[in-house]
């Protein structure tokens, strides 16, 4: 009993009742219960956060079957809420546990008792949520855009594949619209490549601003854009595109001391039948973006077959 008073895991005895017979110095450090407290005092009323259902059916199994039974952090992240004193751990609030139910036989080699084993592995599962939020965070920069936070030329192009993919299965209406800054050189000529990246950085807001939830917006080029519209025909990809113009048209951005004026040219094609492959579906969009320059720039253009 001294061992199994002083080891580093919480011991709890629980009899067929589940009524606490055996109670630890372990369980006694963290939930600030002295065992006498807890003798003879059913489970469920002492700690009434535990789902008794959920408790019961694991523990069933163990009185019936003699097999032990685990709960895993993972599925629950703890059997009794306990605060988590570890300094290096700081950063969660309680301790993360790991479950074991094992049974206990009498002389007579019925089960008569059920013995809980509660290991603190708030360590492991602190740093595992560490290493996920790490990951997730690559693979977040891993398809962003540094300046303008939207999704980088090589993730976008994915989500284009993608689509073009899914419409030679479902025929879904999708629109594409390409852009690019007029006399953007102009811009860092003038003003230099500081203001250059300040109105790349606006237009994106601007962007961001007009996108629904389903829209998705890549940097092409350097200040050349993408918007796939899913479930957007061309009409309401002309809508969107004049919007995005004109709200672009309006805009002065500030650097230093002077204010910036700018335009965009656009091309939209829809995606439709007998484009062979997506390459060709942003040939078109580019195709029209041209027209817009060529007609004088600030201006949005369909793609029309020859
Ligand atoms: P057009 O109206 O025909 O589009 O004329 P333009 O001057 O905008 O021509 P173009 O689209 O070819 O201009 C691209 C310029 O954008 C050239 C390059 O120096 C500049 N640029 C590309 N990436 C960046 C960037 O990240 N920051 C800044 N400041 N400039 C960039
Ligand atoms: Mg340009
Ligand atoms: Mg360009």
């Amino acid at each position: 009993m001294d061992m199994l008073q002083t080891i580093d895991v919480g011991l709890v005895v629980l009899d067929k009742a589940y009524n606490i017979q055996v109670w630890n110095s372990f369980m006694e450090n963290h939930s600030g219960l002295v065992p006498t407290q807890v003798k003879d005092k059913n489970l469920f009323t002492l700690f009434p956060s535990i789902d008794e259902d959920w408790f019961k059916r694991k523990a069933e199994t163990v009185f019936l079957l003699k097999n032990r039974s685990f709960i895993a952090w993972e599925q629950k992240p703890y059997l009794m809420r306990f605060k988590n004193y570890r300094p290096i751990t700081g950063t969660e609030a309680f301790m993360y546990q790991n479950v074991t139910i094992s049974p206990l036989a009498s002389a007579d080699g019925q089960i008569g008792h059920i013995c809980i084993i509660i290991y603190d592995v708030t360590d492991i599962a602190s740093n595992r949520k560490a290493l996920e939020s790490a990951n997730a965070e690559l693979a977040r920069l891993s398809r962003t855009d540094r300046l303008t936070q939207l999704f980088n030329r090589g993730f976008w192009e994915e989500c284009l594949v993608k689509e073009f993919n899914r419409f030679q299965r479902y025929q879904h209406t999708c629109s594409l619209i390409m852009f690019d800054i007029d006399h953007f050189k102009r811009v860092n000529d003038t003003y230099g490549h500081q203001a250059g990246d300040e109105v790349i950085k606006t237009v994106s807001e601007v962007l961001r601003s007009c996108l629904r939830k389903t829209d998705i917006a890549g940097r092409y080029g350097g200040e050349e854009f993408g918007v796939i519209l899913v479930d957007t025909d061309t009409e309401g990809a002309q809508i969107f595109a004049e919007r995005l113009r004109a709200a672009i048209e309006a805009l002065t951005v500030r650097y230093e001391t002077t204010t910036i004026r700018f335009t965009i040219s656009l091309g939209v094609s829809a995606l439709e039948l007998g484009i062979p492959n997506y390459k060709a579906w942003l040939e078109r969009a580019d195709q029209a973006l041209y027209k817009s320059k060529h007609l004088g720039r600030n201006k949005t253009t369909l793609f029309v077959p020859e």
